[in-house]
């Protein structure tokens, strides 16, 4: 780590943001698929303000980012996103051998300047943005801290259909379809000729969890492997946007020039550029529908998606101009430009 940010991140420790809680949240609530509707209200547009609290935005597990607060519970952390939905709960250590504990988390990165800096930590497979790193910065610079936290939990997942059971899948993506959000998707990025399907035993064998058959113009996808309602989503999204960049070359060619590489070899798309093509789409189209409320959107807020998929403001570029967009502020406001630059 470079001494500037080691000072840095030291500096921002005394800054105590995670409160410990005993034992499980009982405000926790496994399963459940709140949240189907589609455009939600705008609460980010002062979120860099919003972070210098116990508030951070973080991916979950290559979603798009999320505002929301994170409290230690013992060894864990929980982030409760602020427009409600399910809890997450990330351990803050693994255990090897049995008994010896290795952090979980890392630091990515510090942005910003020294006076209003934030920063970017891996836990798991999430990448939290904070401007209050608290026990994550804690455990980046001492991390033989992991041994006085109390024990590490988490929640087991519940995935969205039973694996095997077709009818199931059919049933979550038919409720899919029937969405608003699906109705807005398909509206921005172009919908498919035939109605969606479920990934066959060769893509669940090859991970997918989506898959755009372009020689069919069809859209399958993997309720039985996901756990979130907002993974469905993104996923449909994703699919879609494979569509939108055939369907679109000279937008593809736009995009795919000013496209820089992804840096974190854990997120989706990395060193595959046609993947990074749709993930930028994908996390344009969420920033979009985040801030389709605001008068102008947060030039930060779309600064931090960039960084997670880069691409994701050239995308928003190109999608503002469609007619979907119309009514969007930034296509209103011409605030884009101004912040984005
Ligand atoms: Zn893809």
């Amino acid at each position: 780590m470079p001494r500037a940010l080691m000072l840095a991140l030291a500096g921002a420790l005394s800054i105590a943001i995670v409160s410990a809680l005993p034992a499980t949240p009982a405000a926790y609530r496994s399963g459940g698929r709140a949240g189907v509707a589609g455009v939600r209200t705008d609460s980010t547009a002062p979120y860099r303000t919003r972070l210098s609290s116990n508030l951070a935005l973080v991916s979950v597990a290559g979603l798009p980012p999320v505002l929301g607060s994170l409290v230690q519970s013992a060894g864990s952390i929980v982030f409760q996103p602020v427009e409600g939905g399910e809890p997450v709960v990330f351990p803050l250590f693994k255990t090897v051998g049995g008994t010896r504990r290795t952090p979980a988390v890392r630091l990515l990165e510090a942005a910003g300047d020294d006076n209003d800096s934030l920063y970017l930590f891996h836990l798991g497979t999430a990448v939290v943005e904070t401007a209050s790193p608290g026990i994550l910065g804690e455990l980046v610079a001492e991390p033989a801290r992991v041994d006085e936290l109390g024990s590490a939990w988490t929640t087991g997942g519940r995935n969205l259909a039973p694996r095997r059971n077709v009818e199931a899948s059919l049933a979550v993506i038919r409720e899919l379809e029937a969405s608003r959000y699906a109705d807005s998707v398909f509206y921005i990025l172009g919908a498919p000729s035939r109605a969606i399907g479920v990934v066959d035993g060769r893509g669940v064998r090859a991970g997918r969890l989506g898959e755009y058959l372009s020689r069919r113009d069809s859209i399958a996808l993997s309720p039985s492997y996901m756990t979130s309602t907002a993974q469905l989503r993104h996923a449909l999204a994703h699919e879609l946007a494979h569509r939108w960049l055939r369907e679109h070359p000279e937008g593809a060619a736009q995009l795919s020039a000013k496209m820089h590489p992804m840096r974190d070899s854990l997120r989706y798309g990395y060193s595959d550029r046609q993947e990074q093509l749709a993930e930028a789409l994908a996390f344009a189209v969420h920033f979009l529908q985040v801030t389709a409320r605001t008068e102008s959107a947060d030039a930060s807020l779309l600064a931090s998606y960039e960084r997670l998929v880069p691409g994701t403001r050239e995308a928003a570029r190109l999608l503002i101009t469609s007619p979907a967009y119309e009514l969007h502020p930034l296509a209103r406001g011409v605030t884009l430009a101004k912040a984005s630059d």
